[in-house]
């Protein structure tokens, strides 16, 4: 099993896409041919339930290029991803949907870029062929996390991306468990550049991304690069402060001064509007801010755990462990 290193790696997450599998195969080998480098195709079984993994064996019996990983359950798109980088051997390693959204052909396009000299050739998506809500929902991410993030994260981009070993290596030593790979890949640093493309359609079978899983994405997103929540928690503090110290003043002065307001004197308000309003705003606020706390605190958690961010059930092709120690 241990026959020299690949000039290129393709990381390939799958859940349930047996129908598609066929499909990316054939793609790949022609794809592939055109490139010229040595090759291998990891492909992470992300808990399918579905005849994917049988599928995997089957192909790298036929051909021992293709590789295959198979999740104990399903951990989630970007776990797989990262296990997939964790098992590439190649110089240049790229992450590809099993889809065929992200068309393969257009690895030519990153490699040439990357032998400019740079580090990470991203695909920027020009066109998406989703529905309009999905595609708003992305816009509006992107945007917001760009604005907001401590790292540069550019727009548009996925996971769809060829990087140098030494990035690879970078992220490798990432040990955190709510895993954004674009956002680790930006915060590495390096040279690094995005190439448009349009983003096909999925060529078989259906989104394996409900909008529960996508929230959770964007979460990830957020919460792991952004303070901007927490800092947001005080900014209300404040805010709330400012406001119930004016409100206070009023009160006092109204009551000292004696004058109607709202066709009442202070001392026989009945008040309970407004302290139904008050009660109803600060309670508000501060589920808020506990929500935020509750985000970061479920995140530490999470990660003070230390358990195994996936378990390898089975392995074809790979060590159940990492191959490439950096
Ligand atoms: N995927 C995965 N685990 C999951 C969900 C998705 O490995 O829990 C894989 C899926 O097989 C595909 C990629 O992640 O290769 C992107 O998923 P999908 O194409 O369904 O998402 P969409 O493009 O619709 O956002
Ligand atoms: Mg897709």
């Amino acid at each position: 099993m241990s026959q020299p290193a690949p000039q290129l790696s393709l990381v390939i997450p799958c859940y349930n896409e047996s129908t598609v599998l066929p499909l990316l195969r054939e793609r790949l080998v022609q794809s592939l041919a055109q490139l010229g480098l040595t090759w291998e195709v990891i492909l992470v079984d992300d808990g399918s339930r579905d005849d994917t993994f049988a599928q995997l064996v089957a192909m790298h019996a036929v051909d021992p290029r293709f590789k295959a990983l198979s999740f104990s359950r399903n951990f989630g798109h970007q776990t797989a991803v990262f296990a997939g980088l964790n098992h590439a051997g190649g110089d240049f390693v790229a992450v590809l949907d099993a889809d065929l959204q992200d068309p393969p052909e257009f690895l030519v396009t990153c490699l040439a870029k990357l032998n400019e000299g740079f580090d990470v050739v991203y695909a920027v998506r020009r066109a998406r062929k989703e529905n309009i809500f999905k595609r708003v929902c992305y816009a509006a991410f992107y945007r917001l996390l760009k604005s907001i993030a401590e790292v540069e994260i550019p727009l548009d981009s996925g996971d769809f991306c060829v990087m140098t070993r030494r990035v690879v290596t970078v992220l490798k030593r990432m040990p955190e468990r709510n895993i954004f790979v674009r956002g680790l890949r930006a915060w590495s640093g390096f040279r690094q550049t995005g190439i448009e493309y349009n983003r096909a359609a999925r060529a078989a079978g259906e989104t394996k991304y409900p909008f529960r899983k996508l929230l959770r994405l964007a979460f990830d997103g957020v919460f792991a690069f952004s303070p901007l929540p927490l800092r947001l928690a005080t900014y209300l503090g404040f805010c709330t402060l400012g406001v119930s110290a004016l409100v206070v003043l009023f009160v006092v002065t109204w009551k000292l001064a004696g004058f109607k307001f709202m066709g009442h004197y202070a001392s026989d308000v009945p008040g309970w509007t407004s302290m139904v309003c008050v009660i109803l705003f600060l309670g508000g606020i501060q589920f808020l801010i506990l929500g935020v706390m509750g985000e970061y605190i479920g995140r530490i958690y999470n990660e003070v755990k230390q358990r195994p961010r996936w378990i390898i059930r089975e392995a074809v092709g790979l060590e159940m462990d990492e191959r490439r120690e950096d």
